[in-house]
């Protein structure tokens, strides 16, 4: 079990937070992007970053190669939804995409949108954790995290439209 702080101050013990947050005992700020049968869309507003998503599976595995056939196709179909709609809704011109199997969660993957900003700390994979601590560390101000809720609100309209 691990013991993890909500924002609310709330404090839970969860075995893994990508299971809490799939099932839906922990309710992740700005709320649930998208949700299909085996795929979970949220921000984690920690990281304050405009149009950042994280897409977690709903089934507890750490690797690529545990997809079943359903979740092979739909992951791939949900992840390039959420990136059209990233694309058409806030404008978003590149994504890195960070995913890591010694996970102490499960099977998530990041979609980090590409600011000018971000290009300070480099221009590949060795600016992520600068760029995602700079946000964190730098970036919580009331206005910032008002366009980080809108942003998410305006994915969340965009993927649930037809
Ligand atoms: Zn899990």
């Amino acid at each position: 079990m691990r013991r993890i702080s909500l924002s609310n101050g709330q404090v839970v013990e969860v075995d893994c937070l990508s299971c809490a947050l799939t099932s839906g005992l922990i309710q992740p700020d700005g709320g649930v992007v998208y949700e299909t049968d085996y795929f979970h869309a949220h921000q984690d507003v920690a990281y304050p970053i405009r149009g950042l998503i994280i897409l977690a599976s709903k089934r507890h595995i750490k690797s690529f190669d545990e997809l079943n056939e359903k979740e092979k196709i739909d992951y791939i179909t949900i992840l390039s939804r959420i990136r059209q709609a990233q694309r058409d809704v806030l404008g978003i011109e590149y994504v890195y995409y960070f995913y890591n199997e010694d996970t102490t969660h499960h099977f998530h993957t990041w979609m980090v949108p590409r600011y000018d900003w971000m290009y300070d700390f480099g221009r590949s994979v060795e600016s992520l954790r600068p760029v995602l601590l700079h946000a964190r560390n730098e970036m919580n101000d009331d206005e910032n995290v008002k366009e980080v809720m809108e942003a998410i609100h305006a994915l969340t309209r965009e993927l649930h439209r037809g």
